[in-house]
Parts: structure tokens; C-alpha cells; sequence
């Protein structure tokens, strides 16, 4: 038996064989005791490989035998299995890995390179809905976001060349927030989310982007829990992707891509 492991700054992130199909498991990283007590009576005597941030941490409390891989190769490695197991693409890409912050690589054939990476993220997601909402559950703050509407925080390209046609698409953002700075007046949670959501997708899309262009390749490959059920953050970055003419994919499964790289290493 092996067990890949990635103990991220949010989420524990673990993968398994289990009749010769990938399995996968997660656990918030507040709870590590949990995670390491959930191993060790799941898979007696295994194999197993830690990444992740919280790598050595999780080792020490788990208080058996283990591995630990570099965190950015087992993203690497175990996002290029899963594209591939897809049929998708694998060769050249940018990987952005949407977790608590956000990472950026360039990865050719077995070669990867770490790009940057900006402090917007998942991370971002979840403070800034807290502080304007006082909403905390993932769940619950992704689910009323879909009702919302960006319209009256965000200020677009058209709304500043009003009556005008403007040199670049109306319809792209001008300034994030650009339209809240108005004391006193009061917006709807679903409004804020959808607008928090939006600004942590364009930036995440505007540094891949970016990064494409410095590489050569338009393929961009996006991974994280930030993407789970999260239908706002898909669509936004998806089609700013698109409309900045590069090809995205929100890869199935790509939150585990860490976990997946540390099992495939054993
Ligand atoms: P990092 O790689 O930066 O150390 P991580 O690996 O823990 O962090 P991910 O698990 O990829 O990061 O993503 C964490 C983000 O995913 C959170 O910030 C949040 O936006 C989102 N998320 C998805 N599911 C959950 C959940 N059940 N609980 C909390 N956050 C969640
Ligand atoms: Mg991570």
C-alpha cells in the first residue's frame, strides 16, 4: 500500500490506490491530528510520501516512516498524470495553483520552472468574504455567490467612457471594488461574493496570463481547492482566460495534484 500526502495551508490533501483507481481524501489543516490518526488505521504498514507546507509538520505528529517530497515537483508531476489520464494536453503548459495563495510554474515535458506567485488566492477568497459578509463556511459563501451580481461594486471599462466606445472591450473590469466607495450605501451579500470571487479570478487569470506570454505557450492549466464546486471562479476565470486568448483548463480532481505527485513518487 502507498499514500501521497500534501498538507497545504487550508486543506490535507491525500491520494491512494484502491482497486488500481486513484482515491482521494481531504481534511481541513486545522485538523491534523484527524488526518494522521484517519492514515494510520486506513493503511496500516503503507508507504507514504508527505509535501506540502505542512509537511513536516503532519510528519512529526503522525510518528511513522515516511517520505517527503518538494512540494512544487509533486504539483508538477502529479497534475502532468492527471491531464494525462485525461487525455489532455500535458507537454507545455502554465500551472496555477489556486490554494491558500496562489503558484505559478511553467512546465515543459519533465521540466518545471516556478514562474511567481501572488499572495491572491483561495486564501483571499475566504478573508475578504468574512470581513464584508462575516460569512465563513466555503460551502455556504460559494453557494450564495452564485446568486450575486458584480454590477453595482465593480466599475467596468464602459461605465468610465460612458457614451463613448472605448479603446479596449467595455465589458472588461476597470477597477475592482471600483464602485463601493461610497460611505453609508449597503450591498447585498451575493453582490460582494460574486465581487470578491471576481477579483481573486482576474488576478489569478492576469498573472497566468502573463506568464504564458513570457513562456510561449497559450495552454493554461488551473489547480486548487479555490476551484471545488466554486462555479464563479470556474466561469471568471475561465472566460477572462478565453478573452485574453489563451486556453484554459480547470483540471478534474487538480486540488489533489500534490497529493497524486507524492504517491506516484513511492
Ligand atoms: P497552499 O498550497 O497555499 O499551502 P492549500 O494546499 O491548503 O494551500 P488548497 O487546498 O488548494 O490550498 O485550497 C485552499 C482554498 O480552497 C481555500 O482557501 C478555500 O478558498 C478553498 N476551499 C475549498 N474547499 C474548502 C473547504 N472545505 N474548507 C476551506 N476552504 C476550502
Ligand atoms: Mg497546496
Amino acid at each position: 500500500k502507498t499514500v501521497g500526502v500534501d498538507a497545504g495551508g487550508t486543506l490535507i490533501k491525500i491520494a491512494f490506490w484502491e482497486n488500481e483507481e486513484l482515491k482521494f481524501q481531504k481534511f481541513p489543516s486545522t485538523d491534523l491530528p484527524a488526518a494522521t490518526e484517519w492514515i494510520r488505521r486506513q493503511f496500516p504498514g503503507a508507504e507514504i510520501c508527505v509535501t506540502g507546507g505542512k509537511a513536516s509538520l503532519f510528519q512529526a505528529l503522525m510518528q511513522i516512516d515516511s517520505e517527503q517530497m518538494i512540494e512544487f515537483e509533486a504539483t508538477c508531476s502529479g497534475a502532468q498524470y492527471l491531464l494525462r489520464s485525461q487525455s489532455l494536453p500535458a507537454d507545455s503548459f502554465i500551472l496555477t495553483n489556486v490554494g491558500t495563495g496562489t503558484s505559478v510554474h511553467y512546465v515543459e515535458n519533465n521540466r518545471h520552472l516556478r514562474v511567481g506567485g501572488i499572495g491572491v488566492g483561495g486564501g483571499t477568497l475566504m478573508g475578504l468574504s468574512c470581513i464584508m459578509t462575516g460569512m465563513s463556511d466555503y460551502k455556504e459563501i460559494i453557494s450564495l455567490s452564485r446568486q450575486g451580481s458584480r454590477k453595482a461594486v465593480d466599475l467596468k471599462v464602459s461605465d468610465i467612457y460612458e457614451g463613448t466606445t472605448p479603446p479596449i472591450p467595455g465589458d472588461l473590469t476597470a477597477s475592482n471594488f471600483g464602485k463601493a466607495n461610497h460611505p453609508g450605501q449597503k450591498w447585498s451579500d451575493q453582490d460582494l461574493l460574486a465581487s470578491v470571487i471576481g477579483v481573486v479570478g482576474e488576478t489569478v487569470t492576469t498573472v497566468s496570463i502573463l506568464a504564458a506570454a513570457q513562456h510561449g505557450t497559450s495552454a493554461i492549466v488551473y489547480i486548487g481547492s479555490s476551484f471545488v464546486d466554486n462555479d464563479v471562479l470556474r466561469e471568471t476565470v475561465t472566460g477572462y482566460t478565453i478573452l485574453r486568448g489563451a486556453v484554459p483548463t480547470v483540471l478534474t480532481n487538480g486540488e489533489y495534484s500534490g497529493a497524486i505527485g507524492a504517491l506516484l513518487s513511492l
